[in-house]
């Protein structure tokens, strides 16, 4: 089916949302944490802080003069004991802010409430905030609330969806921060003069949907959209698709059909910032899979080491054989669980032997349920013999710049092949082509 007629497809996955229900914990700040300077798309950060250095919560310790950037705050207090270059999730390599902590988390003293006026006051103080797309894109938030075409938006679409099994952590935002959620709802609509906004939720979510429709009932032009539980009903296409009932053609940007598009935790942070003056230095994240012995939702000081996590969360009840930085199905596998948490980790899930074994390959048996289940209607199957073959140009006329790598090809693949990470590849080898 293709992206431009009624239906969008999708795919029914195992929702895995075990943790749903776990109310999120705040973890005591480790011994060290290791905050990466380069925590969004853009330009990286460069530390302005040096060892031996004492910094506080919500200090600034990292920006850059970039237009596509955002600044990056001290998790916690304590000494700055090394500045040093290491792998990040992504498998490249990040400079990191090494701080030793002092266990007494002081809040550091030039942090106010920002007092706004105007537009541009506001797009200002939500980048001193830090924030960036939290639903896994990393954008900047400021950059996307700040469009070239601003006086044709009216439509601020918020995405509750959390369609990604395993991850419940936008979902226990929406219970528990729900005023923050709402203000932040609110001052983008005041700053940027939108009329209506929708908030598109699964309907695997009923308690959500309740508490933010509640909360919603008085605003005028907002409301609630019930999604139906598919994959990947918070993919952009398909959100603006399903709740505004606009279609977003190849190559377009959410912002020519009208809209702005944020993640509902996003969202929370602006408004969070807005009540305290506190820049984003923790995160609500799920850790989950069958190699933990207490999953649950934890709240964690940015730069907070997995193997952190873990014990916090009981430790290990068996060897995880697959880590993933966010979810099964767009998440990236990690070596090891010497990962960091940034600002957009949703998640942590550690499989044991059995969940890993599910994704293990075998050979493609042209079934062709990958092409049936992609969203926009795209080949992956052709993407992986193209890129084996280095055939940058079919690539490209097979339009694999069109993959959002939302991993439902792979998912339903048979052969359990790794479709959606080849198209990232194939995806970069058409840029390294210059095509
Ligand atoms: S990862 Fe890309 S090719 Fe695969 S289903 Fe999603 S959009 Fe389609
Ligand atoms: S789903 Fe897998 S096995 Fe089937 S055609 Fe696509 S790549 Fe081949």
């Amino acid at each position: 089916m293709s992206l431009f007629s009624n239906h969008m497809n999708s795919i029914h996955v195992s929702h895995h949302k075990g943790t749903a229900a776990s109310e999120s914990v705040v973890m005591p700040v480790p011994e060290k944490v290791y905050i990466s300077m380069s925590q969004h798309i853009g330009k990286p950060c460069t530390p302005l802080v040096k060892k031996g250095d004492h910094v506080k919560v919500g200090q600034l310790i990292g920006d850059v003069d970039a237009f596509i950037s955002a600044p990056i705050h001290s998790s916690v207090s304590g000494e700055v004991v090394a500045i040093e270059d290491n792998r990040n999730a992504m498998g490249g390599t990040d400079t990191f802010v090494v701080i030793a902590t002092d266990g007494l988390q002081e809040p550091f003293e030039g942090l106010q409430i920002p007092v706004c006026e105007t537009r541009e006051d506001f797009i200002k103080a939500v980048r001193n905030s830090g924030v960036v797309g939290l639903g896994g894109a990393s954008f900047p938030t400021h950059v996307k609330l700040d469009p070239k075409n601003i006086d044709e938006i009216d439509t601020l679409i918020v995405n509750g969806a959390e369609c990604e099994p395993f991850i419940t952590s936008d979902h226990r935002n929406m219970l528990e921060a729900t005023d923050d959620i709402v203000s932040g709802i609110k001052l983008i609509m005041q700053y940027l003069e939108l009329s209506k906004c929708y908030i598109g939720i699964e309907n695997n979510k009923p308690d959500a949907i309740a508490k933010i429709k509640a909360a919603v009932a008085d605003m005028p032009g907002v409301e609630v959209t019930e999604l139906r539980s598919t994959y990947p009903q918070g993919a952009e296409r398909v959100l603006i698709h399903e709740t505004a009932g606009k279609t977003l053609h190849s190559g377009e940007l959410p912002a020519s059909v009208g809209c702005i598009l944020s993640n509902v935790t996003t969202i929370m942070v602006i408004g969070e910032y807005f009540r305290t003056g506190m820049p984003l230095v923790k995160r609500n994240l799920t850790v989950a899979g069958d190699s933990v012995t207490n999953p649950g939702n934890i709240i964690a000081p940015i730069g907070t080491k997995y193997y952190d996590l873990i014990e916090f969360c009981g430790g290990y009840k068996s060897e995880p054989k697959k880590i993933i930085a966010g979810g099964p199905m767009m998440g990236r596998a990690q070596a090891n669980d010497g990962g960091v948490v940034v600002k957009n980790t949703g998640a942590v899930l550690f499989f044991d032997e059995k969940q890993a074994a599910a994704s293990r390959s075998t050979n493609c048996i042209n079934c062709g349920r990958c092409h049936r289940a992609c969203p926009v209607g795209l080949m992956p199957k052709e993407y992986a013999k193209a890129y084996k073959k280095g055939d940058a140009q079919r690539l490209k006329d097979l339009k694999i710049m069109e993959c959002m790598n939302c991993g439902s090809c792979s998912y339903v693949c048979p052969a359990k092949l790794s479709l959606a990470f080849i198209n990232t590849l194939a995806k970069d080898m058409v840029k390294g082509a210059g095509l």
